[in-house]
């Protein structure tokens, strides 16, 4: 079956393509053709019409107009489509028959540039055995990582990131571990031929795999490879800006494991109105997305190098004390442009004029913000901008030649201020002299043919013409030759008026090319810098994160941590920063000491007591300080914590398929295998997914685990089994801890203060009734509870458990740790409320 010439084009290119979508360069248009239209029209939800196709007959087409392109490829990426846009390389007036297509780049949800300040990656797996390597790449931000170790491990990396796309090699068989991301964080995969040569290394110039930090012929190497590959095929572009590939294990760096932060979090979990506030929501007082980029880099891979926690929070206590520096920083940062972004958009060449004068005024403001450092500051400081070119002389220069409010496109020409070019200049005067000659021209035409309402007027199609109403049709000299006709009158065209206007257009035309080539060659400038400039954004990302982090210090009252090589905790009245960021006051500040000693608490308490809370809080209290920020307590001295191992029940245990039970078991199995005396471990409820006896026993087997080490993890260990307090007997490493509870006449209220010894009782009913259970339910529940603990035995153990603690509470009197039920500020408080009849209170 024939087709038309330019459809065989089109298939010609399409046929190129896997499961892409092709946009098809047409005049104004991008056009799509056959079941991409289909497909296309509803996505997109424009109308699907058709073309003729020579025999075929009409086929089904839909497009978009040129200039909205980005827009509606945004969309289409968001549902996951991959777009391969194909344009017109020669001038159409130029080109003999049919005008030669080619495709610039391919756009997918990996790699595209997008406006959004979210991270985006493209990953890359490669299977070596039990070996899987991995890239990362967000081509937006610049940022590569690379690693490499067991499916497990780089599940948790891939989960972590989050990326848009995952690359695969064609032949590799989809790993179910995969499939259960795919599922959660919804991403596309794309099959990928076998890495052939060595895509990564020569992106960098690179002599050696080592060079970059990777070994020859690793999992991780093939990886990379298959990313740059990949980049190389679709962007078709040099993508000078990525910064040097880094490796996910970082060496000083705490690894946090994907569970750990969901149990923690860390970073916003779900959306809408289910989305919980996170720490990263609380701390996050950075004034530009790339720095709220780096912040969440810096609060997910915390530091374990004393020196260099203290090189932070030797600049953060900087910044905090000079509340002037810290304001002028932060102002001169505001609304900066997202210049890796920028620095994207002009590697790939998808940069415009306006995005042009954009990045001068975020370099701008960046060298502000720079040159705000004093200079005899704090170390980072220094080390920061040490050996930084100074790139004022480049955004001077741009911001110089470029007019304030230049275009969306470089189609268009006006660009460039006047005096900029002497040839543009040249010519921009010859274009206003024909606009003058055309106004005298149409007074004299007036003048001589008598015509009052004649008209001098352009179109694209005609030209130059000279418009005359119907009424005045006879008054027309015969000079006049007729181009068209309309239904109010005619448009004529005269030979001096086309000799005029094919110099103007030649004028026009020339002043679009001249300041597009002019424009590129600020692109290339800024292209050939790129990887200077993408140092100079991280740079400036990190005033704006050591700010931010100060202004949370002072806003919030935090303190600086005391970071120390020993083995242990110490906290004094510590808050959880985003508890305490939603109920302000109300919130009860608690101690926690953990040392090498004593490493282990078991938390008692029951259910709303805040137990969880405290757990966590000392986990976020460690993480906050060792990223080198101050954290919400009065006091904090933390001996460096080498990972955080948490146990938590998290509510999306189910959603990935496995039963809670399961989940429960190899979380605590990890933990069991990798904590070391450095680690803190925050155990909640274990046991709790079987039968009560099955649990009690296994929570007993992991506590005596834990206390016979000789390398005890930092634990905190929250239970119902009350069966356990009695481990602090065998073991002088447990000790026992509770959340502090009153019983009134009515049922209880929750103190959440921490107390020095065991909880005596669950209080399961009485928090059953504070949730709503019906009266005659917690009546029965009351009823059934007494004949239980009215058995002989039961009696006994409680009695036994009940006469040691008071033994223990009369033992512990007066010592170092002791507690008193009541935090100090709230004794008198909690006396004077006690002295109240509240039988003859009013409700005043
Ligand atoms: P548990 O783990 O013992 O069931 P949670 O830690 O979940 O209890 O705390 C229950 C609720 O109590 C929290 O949602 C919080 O509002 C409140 N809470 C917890 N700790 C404190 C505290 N220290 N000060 C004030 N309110 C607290």
């Amino acid at each position: 079956m024939s087709l038309t010439p330019m459809m065989r084009q089109y298939r010609e290119i399409k046929s190129k393509l896997d499961d892409t979508l092709l946009m098809f360069r047409l005049g104004d248009f991008y056009e799509l053709f056959f079941e991409d239209a289909v497909i296309a029209s509803q996505a997109l939800d424009i109308t699907l019409t058709g073309r003729d196709a020579g025999e075929a007959g009409r086929v089904p087409m839909c497009g978009v107009p040129h200039h909205a392109l980005d827009g509606y490829l945004e969309r289409l990426i968001e549902q996951g489509f991959r777009v391969a846009i194909c344009d017109q390389v020669e001038d159409p007036k130029a080109a003999k028959g049919l005008v030669r297509r080619e495709i610039v780049r391919i756009v997918t949800p990996g790699t595209a540039v997008t406006e959004e300040s979210d991270a985006r990656y493209l990953a890359a797996l490669a299977f070596q055995g039990d070996e899987v390597g991995l890239a990362l790449v967000d081509v937006g931000a610049g940022d590569v990582w690379f690693g490499a170790g067991s499916a497990e491990d780089m599940r948790d990396h891939v989960a972590r990131f989050r990326p848009r796309e995952i690359l695969l090699e064609g032949a590799q068989a989809f790993p179910g571990w995969l499939e259960e991301i795919l599922n959660r964080h919804g991403a596309i995969v794309t099959r990928v031929p076998a890495p052939s040569g060595d895509a990564f290394l020569m992106h960098y110039g690179a002599s050696s795999p080592e060079a970059l930090g990777l070994r020859p012929g690793s999992a991780a190497l093939s990886a990379c490879n298959m990313g740059f590959q990949y980049l190389r095929d679709t962007q078709m572009a040099a993508l000078r800006h990525l910064a040097p590939p880094r490796p996910l294990l970082e060496p000083g760096r705490m690894w946090l494991s994907e569970r750990t932060v969901e149990h923690l979090e860390l970073v916003p979990m779900g959306s809408g109105r289910e989305r919980r506030t996170s720490l990263y929501d609380v701390i996050r007082e950075t004034v530009t997305a790339a720095g709220s980029r780096l912040l969440r880099t810096w609060m997910l891979r915390p530091l374990v190098d004393r020196g260099a926690i203290e090189e932070r929070l030797d600049a953060v206590t900087a910044l905090a004390d000079d509340l002037l520096l810290r304001a002028e920083i932060r102002e001169s940062l505001k609304g900066m442009h997202d210049l890796s972004r920028l620095l994207a958009k002009c590697s790939i060449g998808r940069a415009t004029p306006r995005d042009l004068l954009a990045l001068a005024h975020a370099i701008e403001k960046g060298e502000a913000a720079i040159a705000l450092l004093p200079a005899d500051g704090p170390a980072l400081f220094s080390r920061l901008t040490r050996d930084l070119p100074d790139f004022r002389p480049l955004a001077e220069h741009i911001a110089r030649e470029l007019v304030d409010d230049p275009p969306a496109s470089a189609a268009e020409g006006g660009i460039f201020r006047d005096g900029v070019d002497a040839e543009i200049d040249r010519l921009r005067s010859l274009q206003s002299e024909g606009r003058s000659w055309l106004r005298e021209f149409e007074a004299r035409e007036r003048e001589r043919t008598g015509i009052k309402s004649l008209k001098i007027g352009y179109n694209k199609v005609f030209g130059y013409y000279i418009e005359v109403s119907k009424a005045n049709l006879s008054l027309v000299p015969a000079d006049y030759e007729r181009k068209q006709t309309l239904a109010a009158g005619e448009r004529f065209t005269h030979p001096e008026l086309k000799a005029r206007e094919a110099d103007m257009l030649t004028a026009a035309e020339r002043v679009v090319e001249l300041e597009r080539a002019r424009f590129e060659s600020w692109i290339h400038r800024v292209r050939e810098q790129a990887s200077e400039l993408q140092r100079f954004a991280e740079v400036v990302s990190t005033i704006d994160v050591l700010a931010g982090l100060a202004e949370l210090a002072v806003k919030r009252g935090y303190v600086r941590p005391e970071v120390t090589d020993d083995v242990g905790i110490e906290i004094r009245e510590g808050r959880h920063p985003v508890v305490e960021a939603s109920l302000g006051s109300e919130f009860v500040p608690n101690d926690l000491v953990l040392t090498p000693d004593a490493p282990i608490i078991l938390l008692t308490g029951p259910n709303m007591g805040g137990k969880s809370t405290y757990m966590r809080q000392a986990a976020l209290i460690a993480i906050l300080a060792q990223m080198g920020s101050y954290v919400p307590a009065r006091s904090a001295r933390i001996g460096l914590v080498d990972r955080v191992f948490t146990r938590i029940g998290a509510s999306d245990d189910l959603s990935r398929g496995q039963s809670t039970f399961m989940v429960e078991m190899t979380e605590l199995a990890e933990i069991l295998r990798e904590a070391s005396g450095r680690s803190l471990v925050l155990l909640d409820e274990i046991g709790r997914g079987t039968s009560t006896y099955d649990g009690l026993s296994i929570a007993e087997a992991v506590l005596e685990d834990l206390a016979e080490r000789r390398d005890r993890p930092l634990t905190l260990f929250a239970t119902h089994y009350h069966e356990l307090i009695s481990f602090s007997e065998r073991f002088s490493c447990v000790r026992n801890q509770s959340m502090a509870v009153e019983e009134t006449d009515t049922g209880i209220r929750f103190l959440h203060t921490v107390v020095m010894r065991p909880s005596d009782r669950s209080y399961g009913i009485q928090v059953a009734r504070l949730a709503g259970l019906p009266d005659r339910v917690i009546r029965r529940a009351m009823e059934f509870l007494e004949a239980r603990e009215a058995k002989p035995e039961v009696a006994a153990a409680r009695d036994d458990r009940r006469e040691r603690r008071r033994q223990e509470g009369q033992a512990r009197e007066g010592g170092p740790v002791a507690l008193d039920l009541f935090a100090a500020p709230y004794r008198d408080l909690v006396d004077w409320l006690a002295a109240q009849d509240v039988m003859r209170m009013t409700p005043l």
